[in-house]
């Protein structure tokens, strides 16, 4: 049996692996001859209307289909989670197209990011895919606060196209970007063609209609590693905090109970390098002794998430590695936030979940 919204083999035993549903409430859906999805895709708000879907997927067919129709897809990404949601299995999907990037939740950013410089970073990590978007099409916007949106909708509106298609990672804020420049009537209906779902919503006061693809499931980063309610309860809510260590050789920094890394060697003059942690007050960051390692995993109090005891450490598998993180650089964990480096280079061993991805980048400010 398969999941219907993300096609994933629907399996009961283990909760960290795709396909999970618990076994009563399969049970219980089989019983009521309901449609069965996966613990992943019920993701309740989007429930009745766009199931998420993993891109390795049969979907990701059913997308390239769709996208033949569309000469302008709009991009949502997530600026605190730009590692997460700036993925290259989309942007090889629509290359070529004529892209919008909008990168939302601009709000989280600290205070002090400088937004010029910030645009230029974004210009250079585009390039770095090796996809084409103009400068005036990357879009820097808070749906929440409003900033960005009226300037980013008079621009759609000079692009003369009549039809936009909507892609973006679950949980980039495409629904609430959606939902901010479009009033009205809102339809979902099958695409034709093809068995996914699309949301329909026509541009008040002009021809411009935009249609809103399931969002896309990553498996990579570390909110993956979690339930869909940790994972609920991980979306930031606030700005993010800075928050800077000085971490001596042979001491440990963990980002939330499943990542750490370990200094193996000072930076520059000897001394320990410093490192600034931007991540939402969701995840922790906390600094400590080598030897208190396998102490603080088991205490939930210090480390989150997982922000309850019920979680299960055996059901992941660990792997160690080793990183160099030069001054000017950062290290992003997708799903979480990113540290940067000062006094480096920061030579670390580092333990992460199997699968979890981490990328080292040009440092955004
Ligand atoms: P989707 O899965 O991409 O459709 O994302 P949603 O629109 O459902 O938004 C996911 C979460 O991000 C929700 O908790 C939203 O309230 C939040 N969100 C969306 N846009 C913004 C924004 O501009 N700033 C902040 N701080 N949160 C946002």
């Amino acid at each position: 049996m398969k999941c219907e919204g993300c096609g994933v083999e629907i399996q009961t035993e283990d909760p960290k692996k795709p396909g999970y549903i618990p076994e009563n409430v399969l049970k219980e859906k089989i019983e009521n001859n309901e449609s069965v999805v996966c613990q992943r895709c019920f993701k309740l708000k989007h429930y009745n209307y766009l199931l998420p879907i993993t891109i390795n997927s049969d979907f990701s067919r059913e997308i390239d289909k769709i996208l033949r129709d569309f000469e302008t897809v709009l991009w949502v990404v997530d600026v605190i989670d730009f590692e997460g949601t700036f993925i290259k299995e989309i942007a090889e999907k629509i290359k070529g197209k004529n892209i919008f990037l909008i990168v939302n939740k601009i709000d989280l950013l600290p205070k002090s990011t400088p937004y010029e410089k910030l645009k230029d970073w974004l210009l250079l990590r585009i390039k770095e895919m090796g996809i084409n978007i103009p400068g005036d099409h990357v879009r820097m916007v808070s749906v929440k606060t409003g900033m960005g949106i009226e300037k980013t909708k008079r621009l759609l509106l000079q692009t003369e196209k009549e039809k936009a298609l909507v892609v973006g990672v679950t949980n980039v804020g495409k629904s609430s970007f959606l939902n901010s420049v479009v009033k009205g009537e809102i339809t979902v209906s099958a695409y034709s063609g093809t068995t996914l779902k699309v949301l329909k919503a026509k541009v008040p006061n002009t021809d411009i209609q935009l249609f809103d693809t399931p969002g896309i499931f990553t498996q990579d980063r570390l909110c993956d590693f979690f339930d869909i309610y940790t994972q609920v309860k991980m979306i930031p809510s606030k700005k993010i905090k800075i928050k800077t260590f000085t971490v001596n050789e042979k001491n440990v920094l963990f980002i939330s109970g499943l990542f750490w890394l370990k200094v193996l060697k000072n930076g520059v003059n000897n001394l320990p390098p410093i490192i600034t942690v931007f991540l939402p007050e969701e995840i922790s960051a906390h600094r400590a002794k080598e030897e208190r390692v396998n102490d603080l995993l088991h205490n939930r109090e210090v480390l989150f998430p997982p922000y309850d005891d019920n979680f299960d450490f055996d059901q992941i598998e660990f792997e160690r590695g080793i990183v160099k993180i030069d001054k000017g650089n950062d290290l992003a964990l997708p799903g979480a936030g990113w540290l940067s480096i000062k006094r480096g280079p920061l030579v670390a061993e580092i333990s992460k979940p199997k699968g979890l991805r981490y990328v080292v980048r040009k440092s955004m400010k």
